[in-house]
C-alpha cells in the first residue's frame, strides 16, 4: 500500500475545480489547540476527505476523519482512550454572508485564507467530535476518586441515574448528516 504525503497547505477552491479526492494521515501532535484537551500528542489521524460540489452547486467538503486519542476521565482522572469517527460534510463559504445563507446540511468552511492549512481544518473537525464529558463508560477501567479537583465538584453525582453518554456527540454528527 503506498500512502502519499498529504501537502501542508491546501487550496480548497482550486481543489474543488478538480472534484480531488485527499487521504492520508497527520500526527496528532501538529494540533496544538486540538492537544489542549489530550494526555498525549501520540498517534495519527486518518483523513478522507472529498472536494467537489453537490447536487445544488455548492462547493462541499465531505468525508471522513478518524483518529484514537487519550482523554481525561473526568470521573477517575485516568487516561482513557478515545476514538474519534468523524463524518466531515463542509460547505465552503468565502464570505460570512455565505455561511448565513448556507444549508444546515453543512458546517461552514469559511475560507479566511488561501492557501489554508489542511491540518487546522482536520483539528477543527476533531476538536468539534470531542465528547463534552469525557468519563469511562464502567467499572473496571474507572473508579472514582474520592479527594475533589477544583470544577470536578460540580459533577453529576455517580450514583445519579442520568449518565452522560461520551457518544451522544456522534448522535449530533449523524442527526447533521441526516438533515
Ligand atoms: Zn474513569
Amino acid at each position: 500500500m503506498t500512502v502519499r504525503p498529504l501537502p501542508v497547505t491546501i487550496d480548497v477552491l482550486k481543489l474543488v475545480d478538480r472534484g480531488q479526492e485527499l487521504s492520508g494521515t497527520l500526527p496528532l501532535r501538529q494540533m496544538t489547540r486540538l492537544l489542549e484537551n489530550l494526555v498525549d500528542d501520540q498517534g495519527d489521524v486518518s483523513v478522507v476527505l472529498i472536494f467537489g460540489r453537490d447536487q445544488g452547486r455548492r462547493r462541499v467538503v465531505t468525508g471522513r476523519i478518524q483518529a484514537t486519542v487519550q482523554l481525561t476521565c473526568q470521573r477517575c482522572l485516568r487516561a482513557m482512550p478515545y476514538h474519534i469517527d468523524a463524518e466531515v460534510a463542509l460547505g465552503v463559504c468565502r464570505s460570512e454572508d455565505e455561511v448565513a445563507v448556507l444549508s444546515e446540511a453543512y458546517d461552514p468552511l469559511l475560507l479566511t485564507e488561501s492557501p489554508q492549512r489542511l491540518s487546522e481544518l482536520v483539528e477543527d473537525e476533531l476538536i468539534l467530535a470531542l465528547p463534552t464529558l469525557a468519563r469511562h463508560e464502567s467499572a473496571p477501567d474507572c473508579r472514582p476518586v474520592s479527594v475533589t479537583f477544583g470544577e470536578a465538584a460540580s459533577l453529576p453525582d455517580d450514583s445519579a441515574p442520568e449518565k452522560p453518554n461520551p457518544f451522544a456527540v456522534l448522535d449530533v454528527l449523524k442527526k447533521r448528516d441526516d438533515s
